[in-house]
């Protein structure tokens, strides 16, 4: 697999491979970059094919993390976990439980939460054998599902936008076409209507639309034919890759704003958007809300300050927006600047204390911490 050079590739810092073999468990660890603190990210556990596609995973995720934490002004770097295996089949405390104590030997270095396959039971066992974890559930001290908080930044991040396009940042009489109606989608559908906007919607799941169209009193429409919606914004919350160069050709939308990862299928779907004048929120940017909601469970979760947080994604987006206009580069490479530009200071500002310094500095459940880097 060359896992070196694929490590090189992006800067990984370090890559662990991790079994149990009585506990079933085959899993990765990424840390990516640790400049701005600690590396979070969540756990996914999906069937990989190959252990080659779990490693391309991992890497792609963890960097994205790095850029996230970064553009949303956080004391975090980026790290992610993949288990190779079905988590409908193959889970089980017991893999949850040797997972844990892998995590618990990079000693703070690595912290993670739930993602696809995981949820915030299964956090609550990988916490019996370590700290670094988040992702708890309101019970238990943490700030529980996070989808309410990253569909409020999302909200947020659509503010920004029409205010971009349009002068003003009201959603009042807008049409929204959100793709995906599960846990984020759903929660933006809520907000949008009261926000007094028309939402159309569309899932593959049939019965999760249905129950929408029924619940929220929205119009559904097959997945496929959520691209040709007559709309204002595209709000893809599904998986990665909505964005292609089969699908742009087909938004009647002039804006794009939702909370997948990695929307952007390739570098020709991002020129195009360009060409056709389409204001795209870059992903990590516009979809902070719920990697700032662990962010504040690691320091005592307090709901009104991950609100508060994830309310300045709009000011994060205005930021990325003036670029891209100042500069006349695509959206997204804007915001991969002003993310650079960030773990550039940091690394300036580093350039004193060793690497275990740096990580002491920024350790959040209850231990020390950078001020100069904490978010207000
Ligand atoms: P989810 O699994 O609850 O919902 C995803 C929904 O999309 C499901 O109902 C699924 O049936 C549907 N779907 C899948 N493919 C589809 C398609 N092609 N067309 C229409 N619907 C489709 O996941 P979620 O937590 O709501 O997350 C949605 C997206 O936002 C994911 O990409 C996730 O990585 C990202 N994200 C989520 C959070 C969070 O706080 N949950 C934070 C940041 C980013």
């Amino acid at each position: 697999m060359n896992v070196l050079a694929q490590m090189n590739t992006a800067k990984h810092e370090q890559v662990v491979f991790v079994q149990d073999a009585d506990a079933g468990l085959r899993a990765i660890i990424a840390i990516h970059n640790t400049t701005l603190g600690p590396a979070l990210g969540g756990t996914r556990m999906y069937p990989y094919a190959t252990e080659a596609q779990a490693l391309r995973d991992v890497l792609d995720l963890s960097r994205g993390m790095t850029y996230k934490a970064a553009a949303a002004g956080l004391d975090l770097g980026g790290g992610k976990a993949v288990i190779i295996g079905d988590p409908l089949t193959q889970k089980s405390d017991a893999l949850l439980r040797a997972y844990g104590r892998f995590v618990d030997r990079l000693a703070g270095m690595f912290y993670t939460g739930e993602d696809v396959g995981t949820d915030v039971r299964d956090m609550e066992m990988v916490r019996t054998e370590t700290r670094y974890v988040g992702g708890l559930s309101r019970e238990d001290g943490g700030g529980g599902d996070p989808s309410p908080i990253t569909a409020y930044g999302v909200l947020q991040g659509m503010k920004a936008c029409a205010s971009e396009r349009w002068g003003q940042d009201s959603l009042e009489g807008r049409t929204v076409a959100v793709q995906g109606l599960g846990k984020v989608g759903w929660h933006l559908a809520e907000l949008l209507q009261e926000a007094k906007a028309t939402v159309v919607g569309s899932d593959v799941n049939g019965d999760r639309a249905t129950h929408a169209s029924q619940v929220l009193g929205i119009r559904t429409v097959d997945p496929d034919a959520i691209y040709d919606v007559d709309a204002d914004i595209f709000a893809p919350c599904a998986l990665g890759g909505a964005i292609s160069a089969n699908t742009v050709p087909r938004l009647k939308v002039a804006v794009i704003a939702g909370s997948a990862n990695n929307q952007i299928a390739s570098p020709s779907a991002a020129r195009l958007l360009s060409e056709r004048g389409i204001l795209y929120a870059p992903d990590y940017v516009i979809n902070a809300g719920g990697l700032m909601n662990v962010w504040v469970e690691l320091h005592g979760y307090d709901r009104a300050r991950a609100l508060k947080l994830a309310g300045n994604i709009n000011s994060n987006l205005r930021t990325v927006f003036a670029m891209a206009r100042e500069l006349a580069i695509p959206t997204n490479e804007a915001a991969d600047r002003i993310a650079e530009e960030r773990l550039a200071q940091g690394a300036r500002a580093q350039s004193g204390p060793s690497r275990g310094e740096a990580r002491d500095r920024c350790l959040p459940t209850g231990t020390a911490h950078s001020s100069s880097q904490r978010p207000a």
